[in-house]
This record gives structure tokens, C-alpha cells and sequence, in this order.
């Protein structure tokens, strides 16, 4: 998740197929193209994320009841809704806001959001050859490893500044606000981490 902007977008298109969503008034819309163009343009190395992901543009039902405002993206395998239950249409979904698409950063809060999946669905039952224990995603989660940040949530911000195409200029909320610096040897791992498991 990205968290940012200010106020829930209210738009609901009358025929999107995530109708208890959009009973919400939450599913937005008017950015939906762009942000698809945008998704188009994430590396190839983390394409195999994007897979079975449908990207829609509005504020994910969930995450906006749980901050009290519009995030600019979340990512949902699940279908989180309101109430905390799971298993709606709209598991493997993106969801990024029309804030986030009107920023000058549309392209690394979606890559922030693919990173979130790539963990997820690829890494997570991936292994480095000198260890079959823990998976790589534990491992790089204890890189990030932090008092007060989510370790996901940093990951997911490394791999933006590593496969973004701003570099050091990327828009990375977490690493920012918890003031975390990825060291050489951090990046190094992740892009071993994505080029063994991204198969
Ligand atoms: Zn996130």
C-alpha cells in the first residue's frame, strides 16, 4: 500500500464488474486507461507478477475504511472487504487512485503495487540454493526488518528505486518517512532474488 492523498474519490461507473465495490462508491474510473498504459510499461523481470492481476482505478474498499482516506494503490490477492472478510470478486486486484494517476508519480506507485505481488506470488515459495528453509521472501523481509516500518512496505520501495526508471529520484513513501537506506548489498539480493525466481 501507498498511503497518500487526501480525500475518497465518489465515482461509480454503472457497469464495472466489481459491483459490491462499486455499492461502495469507490471504484472510480476515469483513469482506468491510463493506468493500464502505465502498468504495460513495468519491467519485463516483473512482469510474470502481473499475470492474473486486473488493474482498477478507484480506492480499494479495505484499505480506504482502514486509514480513513484514499490510498494511492493497494495491492488485494485476497478481496479484502470493509468488514475485514475475503474471498470478493475483486481478489488480485491493484487498486490505484485517481490522486495517485494525476501525481507525477502514476509509474512508481504502480510499480510499488506490482513489487507487492511479485513478493507475493513469486517469491514466497522461492529458495536460494544455500538455504531451503526459509523462503526468499522471509529472507528479504529481514533485511527490512524495522522498529516501526512494515518490512513489506520497504521491500516494496527498494525494488521501485531498483526498477524504476527515476533511480534515486523515485517516489519511495516508506524508505522516506522511516529515513531507510538500502544498502549495495541489499539491492544486490533482491535482483538475484528476482532473476532466480522469476521463471
Ligand atoms: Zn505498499
Amino acid at each position: 500500500m501507498v498511503w497518500g492523498g487526501k480525500s475518497p474519490q465518489a465515482a461509480v461507473t454503472a457497469t464495472n464488474p466489481f459491483e459490491p465495490a462499486s455499492r461502495h462508491g469507490l471504484v472510480n474510473g476515469q483513469f482506468q486507461e491510463l493506468v493500464e498504459t502505465v502498468a504495460h510499461t513495468i519491467p519485463s523481470q516483473l512482469r510474470p507478477a502481473l499475470r492474473d492481476i486486473t488493474f482498477v482505478n478507484g480506492c480499494h474498499p479495505w484499505s480506504t475504511a482502514v486509514i480513513g482516506e484514499c490510498p494511492y494503490g493497494t495491492f488485494d490477492p485476497t478481496g479484502w472487504d470493509i468488514d475485514g472478510s475475503v474471498g470478493h470478486p475483486w481478489a488480485n486486484t491493484i487498486w490505484i487512485s485517481s490522486e495517485a494517476a494525476r501525481s507525477g508519480d502514476l509509474p512508481d506507485v504502480i510499480l510499488h503495487e506490482a513489487s507487492h505481488a511479485f513478493v507475493r506470488n513469486l517469491l514466497s515459495d522461492c529458495y536460494f540454493l544455500n538455504n531451503d528453509v526459509d523462503s526468499v521472501e522471509e529472507l528479504l523481509f529481514l533485511d527490512f526488518a524495522h522498529d516501526t516500518a512494515n518490512p513489506a512496505e520497504l521491500l516494496a520501495d527498494a525494488f521501485t528505486l531498483i526498477f524504476g526508471s527515476r533511480g534515486e529520484d523515485s517516489y519511495t513513501y516508506y524508505l522516506d518517512r522511516h529515513d531507510f537506506e538500502v544498502s549495495q548489498e541489499i539491492m544486490s539480493r533482491i535482483k538475484a532474488a528476482v532473476w532466480l525466481c522469476s521463471k
